[in-house]
Order: structure tokens, then sequence, then C-alpha cells
């Protein structure tokens, strides 16, 4: 058998008083083997280990070879966490055609981006529509917005350049193991995005790099020749025979045009409920899904650096984040706290006006001075009628959202003290990071019934795990419902969706992701199998 040439070490430690330059000495100490005999080495993950308080370490798995001549002593081939480093994944190849179709990419979030890279790639013709504005003009549009100023239809938190993650926390942890995960994150990095997203356990990007990012994405675009169409809308489908023909758009000036085109690559996200109702008007088969609703809370970093670390904080410790969920035994629901943003803020992110929707956001740094996370509870299609209407989850969305408004033209967001919401008498102040402003509210007016108890039962369990959880220093900010879509277009094994060939529903509003790294993986997968059918259908020669 051949002696492998690379090798991986997991899980080895470091204190928080030791530096990273160590780690060859600690290696090689850890092997049996002297320093020089490690030919090179590198950090391929880095994570936290804050189980103990008293001894937080840091922990690294390494790959490494060794120098000619030099073979890793007994003991250590049969040390716990050593393995041989398996061969690269080798990515796919390119499906390059000598035979470009026209095709439309619908939705510039990550999903559409990836779509729309691969196939300009494979060297068909790729129109890409955005029914909101490049990423220069939203982001003076939604600090507009925050400022008190209008809510644009069409370009807010949820939709323009980028997709409903630009304005994020950049979290790029993804819960699915498709060997696409490190083409992204690659891609990213080479747009701009920090190398060590590739190694952190739990990277992130942050939303003023995701921004930058963005620009260099758009240019890979251009240079491919791709035609990007900011400000334009999709509005109808031609589908004849259950295949689909063209599509109908209204572009930056207003006008209605029509496009034939080959195939399209539907990925509009979960909070275009207009395009939802499209769909629905041209036969799409469409069934409604969970999703989850509940508050955001807020406390100070400090405070969630104490619970998880046991100190307020350290320079070689990140702001602490947490995971949080208990199941509720009689009705079978989990409540869990759900994309944490440490030292970031939370963000009015309506898309409908009039309405009222929570999220959060964080900077590259984490540097705020509080910490924010979504606590939601899982909600059912039977629970709002989405047996009957696949739809009905929007509306059950939308009077939350609306009932959350304090008024025609009134976007700040309800807030309570966490200690007033439990009943357990007057907290602290409202603070909070919300740039749009708070409105004192009793949530339980807003929320449903079952996901107002269901918080009021859950709190305290979270208390009895982060002792200090629960305190008057925290506040509840309402409605988070955009957790996910709360509806999923019908595809086939194929990636087309089920009643209209042609047409390929991808990333998160098409209900097969949750986040910006399984919904760009989405839209590779899609755009993939959509160059391999229209390689396959070239006639021959
Ligand atoms: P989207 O990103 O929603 O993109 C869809 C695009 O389609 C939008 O730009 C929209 O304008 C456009 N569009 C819609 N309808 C039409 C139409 N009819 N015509 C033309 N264009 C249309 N996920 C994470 O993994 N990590 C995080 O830290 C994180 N934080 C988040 C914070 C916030 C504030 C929000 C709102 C979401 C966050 N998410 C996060 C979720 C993540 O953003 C989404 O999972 C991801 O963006 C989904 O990608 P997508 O491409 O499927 O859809």
């Amino acid at each position: 058998m051949s002696r492998p040439l690379r090798w991986r070490l997991a899980q080895l430690a470091l204190t928080l008083e030791e530096d990273e330059s160590q780690l060859p000495l600690r290696l090689a100490q850890q092997l049996g083997l002297k320093p020089e005999q490690l030919a090179d080495w590198r950090i391929c993950r880095r994570s936290i280990d804050a189980r103990r308080k008293q001894r937080i370490l840091r922990l690294y798995t390494l790959e490494f070879s060794l120098q000619a001549g030099v073979s890793l002593p007994l003991p250590a081939q049969h040390m716990a966490g050593l393995e041989p480093v398996p061969p690269p994944v080798v990515a796919p190849a390119l499906i390059r055609t000598r035979r470009p179709r026209s095709l439309v990419v619908v939705g510039m979030g990550p999903a559409g981006l990836f779509a729309a890279l691969e196939l300009a790639q494979c060297g068909h013709r790729v129109r890409l529509l955005e029914r909101g504005a490049p990423v220069e003009e939203r982001v003076p549009a939604v600090a507009a917005f925050w400022a008190g100023g209008p809510l644009l239809p069409d370009t807010n938190v949820q939709f323009g350049e980028g997709g409903a993650g630009t304005f994020s926390d950049g979290k790029l942890t993804t819960r699915i193991r498709h060997p696409a995960t490190a083409h992204v994150l690659q891609t990213l990095v080479d747009c701009g995005a920090p190398a060590d997203i590739l190694v952190q356990a739990k990277p992130h990007v942050g939303t003023d790099r995701l921004r930058r990012v963005l620009l260099h994405f758009r240019q890979r675009l251009l240079a491919l020749g791709v035609e990007l169409c900011y400000h334009s809308r999709l509005t109808g489908l031609q589908i004849e025979k259950g295949c689909l023909q063209g599509l109908e758009w209204r572009d930056r000036a207003g006008e209605s045009r029509y496009s034939a085109c080959d195939a399209l690559v539907l990925a509009t996200g979960h909070s275009a409920r207009d395009t939802y109702q499209l769909l629905a008007a041209a036969g799409l088969e469409l069934e409604a899904k969970p999703f989850a609703v509940g508050v955001r809370i807020e406390h100070p970093v400090t405070a969630i650096n104490r619970m998880q670390y046991g100190r307020e904080q350290h320079p070689h410790l990140p702001p602490a984040d947490y995971a949080l969920t208990w199941n509720d035994s009689v009705s079978g629901r989990g409540v869990y706290s759900f994309c944490m943003c440490p030292g970031g803020e939370v963000v009015q992110s309506a898309s409908e006006p009039d309405t009222v929707v929570v999220n959060g956001m964080s900077r590259l740094r984490r540097d705020g001075p509080l910490s924010n996370s979504a606590l939601v509870v899982t909600v059912r299609p039977e629970d709002f009628g989405g047996l009957r209407d696949p739809l009905a989850g929007i509306a059950f969305q939308r009077r939350i959202e609306q009932r959350a408004c304090g008024g025609p033209g009134d976007y700040r967001v309800p807030a309570q003290n966490l200690l007033d919401f439990l009943g357990q008498g007057r907290g602290g102040d409202l603070h909070s990071s919300c740039r749009a402003g708070l409105r004192p509210a009793e949530l339980r007016e807003l929320l449903p019934d079952f996901v107002y108890t269901l918080l009021r039962q859950a709190l305290p369990q979270f208390d009895r795990r982060m002792r200090g959880f629960v305190s008057g220093a925290a506040v509840l900010l309402a409605p988070e419902t955009r957790t996910s879509a709360p509806v999923r277009i019908l595809r086939g094994a194929d990636l087309q969706a089920t009643r209209c060939c042609g047409l390929y529903p991808a990333g998160e509003g098409a209900g097969y992701a949750g986040g910006i790294v399984s919904a760009a993986v989405d839209g590779l997968r899609v755009a993939r199998q959509l160059a391999a059918d229209l390689d396959a259908a070239r006639p021959s020669g």
C-alpha cells in the first residue's frame, strides 16, 4: 500500500494564552517528531471549545506532510484524530456548449447569482433579472428607510442585488453536506471574502464585506457576457403544452416586455409573494410548507460572553454565540434560537407597505455592543389552512406583520422588555441596536397565541442552560416571520417544475434551501442539471 503523502490531525488544542505560532511545535510533539521533520503544515479547521469556562480551548485541525525519508512513529499512526488526507473532491467539469441557448435567471440572491455564473461559464447567453436595485443604490435606500424614509417595494432588505442575505450576518454555516459547498466558499473568497471562511468552523463574512464581494461577483458575470437587468421584475410566464416558452417582465422604465427563452431558473427567494401568486395562476404545483415564527432577542455582548465564556471579553475570543432548542412534548413543537448575530444589529426587514418584520445582521468584525438572535416556534401548514391553500402561509405571515405596524407609515419595531413579556415585573429600558426605532408594545397582542405561550415556556428552560439569559437587560423585538419559505414549488428528479418543463425553481424561495450557502449550492445544482439537459438535447453532428 502506498504511503499517504498528507495527513490530517484533529483536536489539537491551544489555551487562550498560547499563540498560534506554537502549533508546529505542538503538532510535532504530539506526533513524536522534531518540528524540522515536518515538511509543511496548514490550519484547515479552527473552532472554540468553551464547555469548561475555566479552561477554554481553541481547537485546530491541521494538515501536514513529512520531510522525505521521515515516517510517522508507530504510536502516532494509531493516534485518535489522525487520518490520511482524502483525495480532493474533483468538481464536475463544466458542460461547455457549442450551441449557446438563451437562458433567463430570475433573482440576484445567492441561488440566482451562482446559477447565472455557472450557466455563463458553460457558454450560454444568460439574462439575469432582478426586481431591485444594484447594491450601491440599495444600501442608501435601505439606510434611508431605517432612518424614517419610505419603504421601496422592490428595493429593501429582502429585494435587490445580493438577495435577502445582503443585510445579514453573512453566516456561511450550513447543515447540507454537498461537495459544491467548498466551491461556493472558494468562489466567495475569490470575490473578496476573507480566506478565513475556508477554515472557520462557523464562518461568517458580515454585511460590509458581503457588499464588496457582490461587486466582484458582478464583474465576473459581466466578463462572461451576462446581461444584468436591475429594476426588472418577472410578471408572467408563457407556458404551452406544459413547457415554458417565454416570460413577461417589467423593465426599469416600467415598460412591459416579453422574452422568449429556452429555459428559466426561478430563484426569487422566500419573500416574493407576488411571484408565488403568478406561479399559482400559471398552474404550477405548489404546496404549503412549515416555517417558524417568533421574536428577536437582544442582549449586551458582554452578558452573552459571561454566560458562554465565563468572562466579558478576551482578545482571542470572538463575541460568543449560542444555539438553544426546547421541544414541547405536548404539542410536539420546537422552540429554538436561529440566525444568531453576535455584536450585530436588529434590522427592520419589511418588503410590503405598513408591515414590520425583524431579522439580524452584523459586520465582519461583529463589533457592536449587542448580540441578537431569533427565538422562534415551528409553524405547520395545518396551523394556517395550508392543507387547503398552498399560499395560506403567506397570508398568515402578512397578518402578523400588519398587526405589528403601528399605523400607516410607522415602521418602528414593536419591542418589550423580556421580564415584562414573562410577567416578571417591570424590566429595564428598551436598549436596542435597531435603527428603525422601537415602539413599546405588548408582544402577546401581535403573536399567535401558541407562539406566545410556547416562547414563555421555553425562555425559563433556556435560562437554565444559560444562566442570566432571562434578565431585565434583554429586549424582545417582533415579529420574526421570514425564517424560511412558506411555500414549496414542486420539482421532479430532473429539477424542473413538475408541471412545466424548462422552468427550474431554485434556492430558498422554491423550498429547497435555507440560508446563503445552501441556496447558492442549490442554484449550482440546478444550473448543472439545466446545462446537462441542454447538452443531452443537442442534435448530433
Ligand atoms: P434571495 O436571497 O431571497 O434572492 C431572491 C432575489 O430574487 C431577491 O434579490 C429578489 O429581489 C429577487 N426577486 C424576487 N421576485 C422577483 C421577481 N418577480 N422578478 C425579479 N426578481 C425577483 N442566511 C444565512 O445563511 N446566513 C445569515 O447570516 C443570514 N442572515 C440573514 C439576515 C437577513 C436580514 C435576511 C433577510 C436573511 C438572512 N439569511 C441568512 C437568509 C438568506 O439571506 C437566504 O437564505 C438566502 O438569501 C436565500 O437565497 P435565494 O437566492 O434563494 O433568495
